[in-house]
């Protein structure tokens, strides 16, 4: 997953560790769920006990990761982190539960992947703090009960709707992370800019935040390419014009939709005039796989007004034929 704009990270971009905002209070934005979270943490704190499960969902790079590493830093407990697609035997997690220490912060990302083995003994050790493992096989099989130290599961997830119910019910704290609004992503970039030693001035930022599609990932992102032509063209500070031209050779546009997002809407408007048409169908026609399209490319049209879901499918709204420039149908009479 190569575009600039995605919200998935980028080789090598595991690594700006020192970009993340380390507390509550440098965490911009999302500020319902930071309110909450407050509340919680400080509770559990007050009664030296582990804080309830927390679920996080919601597109990538909203910050998921980086809210659970501040719930542990908050909670003054150790982090833990794994994901989904990494466990794959119960065998795995096991091992990580039995290491924690007690009021710890176990992170599992893309927790929606979980093999349903994992999944099973995830059950009792969320529940009771117990894990329920089956030694040896056939007849001598014998199922032995280890005490785990009670511990909080962070679990994040595109989709609330992708995990099992009796999975979405063992969090108590169930989180939805918002895209953020271009104000705060002048602030997240004017942050990032500092810790970066960029020069970005007040416009330079609110034209990178306008084109970051909501999402703090990809104006990091943005921010390092926009450097970069800004060092090749010799401009001392990033300014709206050289943030501008830079963007628009990366090929984002004004709304912050790049190629693949332009693609999905003329597929949706030239070969199936505007539709309803199904996911799949859409997927196929510009050849990307469904979950990506639902996950990346869905979630911003839909917030933004540019397309809408109806029980028949996908249909592109007046936004979408005033960007491309095409001509709406006209309505049917009646
Ligand atoms: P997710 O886990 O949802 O995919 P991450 O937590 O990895 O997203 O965040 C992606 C990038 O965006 C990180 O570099 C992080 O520092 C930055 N970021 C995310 N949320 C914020 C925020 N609220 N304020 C500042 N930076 C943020």
């Amino acid at each position: 997953d190569d575009r600039i704009i995605s919200g998935a990270p980028a080789p090598g971009e595991g690594h700006d560790r020192a970009l993340r905002p380390q507390t509550l209070s440098e965490f911009v934005g999302q500020e319902q769920a930071k309110g909450n979270l407050k509340v919680f943490i400080d509770a559990a704190r007050g009664r030296g006990e582990s804080l309830d499960h927390v679920l996080l969902f919601g597109p990538p790079g909203l910050g998921k990761t980086t809210l659970a590493q501040i719930v542990a830093r908050e909670l003054g407990v150790g982090f833990r982190a794994t994901s989904g697609p990494i466990l794959a035997k119960a065998g795995d997690l096991a091992a990580i539960l039995t290491n924690l220490e007690p009021r710890d912060v176990l992170f599992i990302d893309e927790i929606h992947r979980l093999a349903p083995t994992v999944e099973e003994i995830l059950y009792p050790a969320m529940e009771d703090h117990v894990l329920d493992l089956i030694i040896g096989e056939g007849p001598s099989a014998r199922s032995v009960r280890i005490d785990l130290a009670p511990f909080t599961l962070v679990g994040a997830t595109t989709r609330a709707g992708l995990l099992a119910t009796p999975l979405r019910d063992r969090f108590g704290i169930p989180l939805r992370l918002e895209f953020y609004t271009p104000e705060e992503l002048v602030r997240v970039i004017t942050g990032a800019a500092r810790k970066m030693g960029v020069a970005v001035n007040d416009e330079g930022a609110r034209e990178i935040a306008s084109r970051s599609r909501g999402t703090p990932r990809v104006a990091g992102r943005l921010l390092r390419r926009v450097r970069d032509f800004a060092e090749a063209e010799g401009s001392p500070v990033i300014d709206r014009l050289a943030a501008a031209r830079a963007l628009s050779r990366l090929e984002v546009d004004e709304a912050g939709l790049d190629s693949l997002d332009r693609r999905f809407l003329k597929a949706l408007i030239e070969n199936y005039g505007g539709g309803p048409v199904g996911m799949d169908t859409l997927a196929a026609a510009i050849a990307e796989a469904r979950d990506s399209v639902e996950d990346v490319i869905e979630p911003y049209l839909l917030q933004q007004g540019f397309i809408q879901r109806t029980p028949r499918g996908r249909m592109a709204c007046a936004r979408a034929y005033a960007h491309l420039g095409l001509a709406e149908p006209p309505k049917p009479a009646g």
